[in-house]
């Protein structure tokens, strides 16, 4: 069945769409009182993010957009150290949709929902004109335990600067299916809620945490020295790059460095710390690959010792990293 503007009007079809395609998946008992608005009961310091997704292709080796719209959002609140409680789904289906790939979708971000310990507690289905596409807003909201204090003002000169995985897997993956390439990379998007856990039930003091997304390593790293008026070294000997990946970069001129994952994080920890924290991460299923990569320095700027010895200045993304990939 495709889609049609009749299942956006808010009559017969819309109830038919809501019941067989979201109501087989989601079920909680907030979003279960269809009321106007969940109401819930949190108190205490509260992180709260929105994001919109609308990557081609909506299925991609590791995952859809389902699956990313959960990711992004649980892991941006996972980021200020905070768990993550609520999502809210809202969905743009444009006209001639088929109905099994958004079921597909629906399906998944159930399944990730789950995993990620998040209820999802409120949505919207709009149908828009277009060609079959499948666009979704999230907004999420986690709760902060006391005495976190998670934030790139807090770094400090000596911090470790972890990396939990390798680079550019999603933004390879999605490059791949756009250009019709045969490859077996995938995509590395998943809630990164085990390794943020496994950081804080050990103990690590943790300052800051960024999940590499859109800009890539790079850019988060620039933000992460700008806002806390430190400098940050790398070492690219440590850069954790798949060789699948490295080769598909060096074919197409791109640089891992500024390619965007949708499963990978940043920690910066006090420099003490370094060791238990990269034992925490790697006993974890998304952060195996986990390296220390470098140091939190007095100066400003980020920089990188080369392979050969030298030194070269790592600066933000500029312009658009192409294609959209999240
Ligand atoms: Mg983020």
């Amino acid at each position: 069945m495709k889609i049609t503007m009749a299942h956006g009007s808010g009559g017969k079809s819309s109830a038919e769409l809501m019941k067989t395609v979201f109501g087989t998946y989601f079920h909680n008992e907030i979003l279960e009182k269809m009321e106007d608005a969940a109401v819930l009961d949190i108190s205490g310091r509260i992180a709260f993010s929105t994001d919109s997704f609308v990557v081609t292709p909506v299925v991609f080796r590791g995952g859809d957009i389902g699956k990313l719209a959960v990711c992004g959002t649980v892991n941006d609140l996972l980021m200020m150290g905070a768990r993550p409680l609520y999502l809210t789904s809202a969905y743009i289906l444009e006209e001639g949709l088929e109905s099994d790939l958004l079921e597909t979708c629906v399906a998944s971000m159930a399944d990730t929902a789950a995993k990620a310990g998040v209820k999802i507690v409120a949505g919207d289905t709009k149908v828009v004109e277009g060609s079959g596409g499948l666009m979704i807003n999230t907004t999420g909201i986690g709760l902060i335990p006391e005495g976190r204090d998670i934030s790139a003002a807090n770094l400090r000169e000596g911090d470790a600067v972890l990396v939990s995985g390798c680079l550019g897997d999603h933004h390879a993956c999605v490059l791949s299916h756009r250009m019709g390439l045969e490859n077996d990379i995938q995509s590395d998007c998943a809630p990164l809620n085990d390794i943020v856990d496994a950081l804080f039930e050990n103990g690590v003091r943790v300052r800051a945490m960024r999940d590499i997304t859109r800009g890539g390593l790079g850019t988060m790293l620039n933000e992460l020295a700008n806002t806390s008026r430190r400098g940050i070294e790398i070492e690219e000997e440590r850069l954790p790059v798949r060789d699948e990946v490295r080769g598909f970069c060096g074919i197409l001129g791109l640089d891992p460095l500024y390619m965007g994952n949708e499963g990978k994080m940043l920690a910066v920890v006090d420099g003490a710390d370094a060791e238990k924290a990269l034992a925490a991460m790697k006993g974890t299923e998304h952060g195996k690959d986990a390296v220390i990569l470098g140091t939190v320095t007095a100066g400003g700027g980020v920089v990188m010792k080369t392979r050969l010895g030298g030194r070269r200045v790592v600066d933000m993304l500029y312009g658009e990293g192409l294609p959209r990939i999240c």
